[in-house]
């Protein structure tokens, strides 16, 4: 579909990206189920890898089902192109590697999922990058972590795993003043609850693995591009302005302008990372992505019941949801979530630690996982599991306090899933 601007979201959602395949008409998107693409002759290969005509090499650069997803997501997030690759945490380094060299830090939400600050914490140090932690809803003290180094600031639009909400218009005039990129992983939020470019926002990362997909069967990530930042007015970011040595000295920004990052991240980070997306994959998310709208409907809706049941609970200490006029971010909601606050928050509990155990187990309906964004109810216990490798002051700093359960709220009928909390509540 082209000239994708002048409809709305839920048509985009189904015919983005998707147009009846040349071949054979067929209407859905075909799953191009292949490695390597047949180049007409010699000049056609030539100017392919030259990046002198578009088109497909080989599958761990791009492939039409996977190119299908990727202008999708673009489209929905308002950016100007959009690379998809193998999971969330690989859409993570994808949009960090273009930006970073040894030696350079990106300044980091406290509120950020387990794995990204394991990952930023630990993992990323053997490229030589490091991350800088700071609270984000102090933007002095945001501010005061940048120094010459830093190359880029990242934070979750509704952050798992307490649904909070990232003031990203604020963030966002702070990345600007400083002239930096703002990264905002955008999983929990989706493009229907929030669309960070439009809030300032220079790129936009997804795990499609969670609302996406929408259905718990395929690991994904994409990173979209605002194609609104300007690579080359620092002299930070040399792999987009300079002359690559990775690509035959191609200066990125100056040869493809708006386009320069997406092209960087799938002619030399998928190229030589090989984080890719396969079709198959795609294809799942393809599927998924064209009822986002009506599915998260229905979890901002559930959500909104459950977690008001859940406060006036007396086992229950406190509820995180942002929906919840209880709740400091509540105010944000209407700027930076306009359609709802998400369906993941956490609850704690009077009984601690012993009581978030055993309701986990005493829960049936709900399934025990450590994935969120299913059509299922999920409910996982952060300090065991997915924030287990943390410190128990960066537990709390991440809303995953010892006495904490993480719940998605899933689209089953929301008596249904009230009442699962209530009897596995009763038997504490
Ligand atoms: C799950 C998740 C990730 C990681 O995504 P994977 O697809 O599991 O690699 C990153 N950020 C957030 C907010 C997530 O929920």
């Amino acid at each position: 579909m082209s000239n994708t601007t002048q409809y709305g979201f839920d048509t985009l959602q189904i015919h983005a990206g998707a147009r009846p395949d040349p071949a054979t008409g067929a209407r859905q998107v075909p799953i191009y189920q292949t490695t390597a693409y047949v180049f007409r002759d010699a000049d056609h290969a030539a100017a392919l890898f030259n990046l002198q005509e578009v088109g497909y090499i080989y599958s761990r650069l791009t492939n039409p089902t996977v190119a299908a997803l990727g202008e999708r997501i673009a489209a929905l997030e308002g950016g100007v192109g959009a690379v998809c690759c193998s999971s969330g945490h690989a859409a993570q380094l994808m949009a960090l590697f273009p930006l970073m060299q040894p030696g350079c830090n990106v300044i980091a939400s406290t509120r950020l999922y387990g794995g990204t600050v394991q990952q930023f914490s630990n993992t990323i140090r053997k490229f030589g990058w490091s991350a800088k932690f700071v609270d984000f809803d102090d933007l002095a003290a945001l501010e005061a972590a940048v120094d010459e180094n830093t190359r880029a600031i990242f934070c979750e639009s509704i952050a798992n795993p307490g649904g909070y909400i990232t003031d990203i218009p604020a963030v966002a005039e702070v990345a600007n003043k400083v002239g930096l990129p703002l990264i905002v992983d955008n999983t929990t939020g989706t493009p229907y609850l929030c669309q960070p470019i439009k809030l300032g926002a220079t790129l936009v990362v997804h795990s499609t693995t969670k609302y996406l997909t929408g259905n718990g069967t395929v690991t994904g990530g994409c990173v979209v591009d605002s194609g609104t930042f300007d690579w080359s007015a620092s002299g930070k970011f040399p792999s987009l302005s300079e002359p690559e040595p990775a690509y035959h000295g191609l200066k990125f920004h100056e040869a493809l302008g708006g386009m320069a990052f997406t092209f960087h991240s799938i002619a030399v980070g998928l190229r030589d990372l090989g984080m890719t997306m396969n079709p198959q994959g795609a294809h799942y998310t393809l599927m998924g992505i064209e009822t986002l709208s009506l599915r998260m409907a229905r979890h901002v809706e559930n959500a909104e019941k459950v977690a008001a049941w859940l406060e006036k609970h007396p086992k229950v200490e406190a509820v995180t949801y942002a929906g919840l006029d209880s709740s400091p971010y509540k105010s944000r909601v209407a700027t930076v979530c306009p359609k709802g606050a998400g369906g993941l928050f956490t609850l704690s509990l009077k009984g601690g630690y012993e009581a978030c155990v055993k309701m986990v187990s005493d829960l049936n309906l709900f399934s025990h996982v450590a994935n969120l964004g299913d059509t299922r109810s999920l409910v996982i216990h952060p300090a065991s599991t997915t924030h287990r490798q943390l410190s128990e002051a960066q537990q709390k700093a991440a809303g995953a306090a010892p006495n904490t359960l993480r719940l998605s709220i899933g689209i089953e009928d929301a008596a249904d899933i009230i009442g699962d909390l209530e009897q596995a509540l009763a038997k504490l």
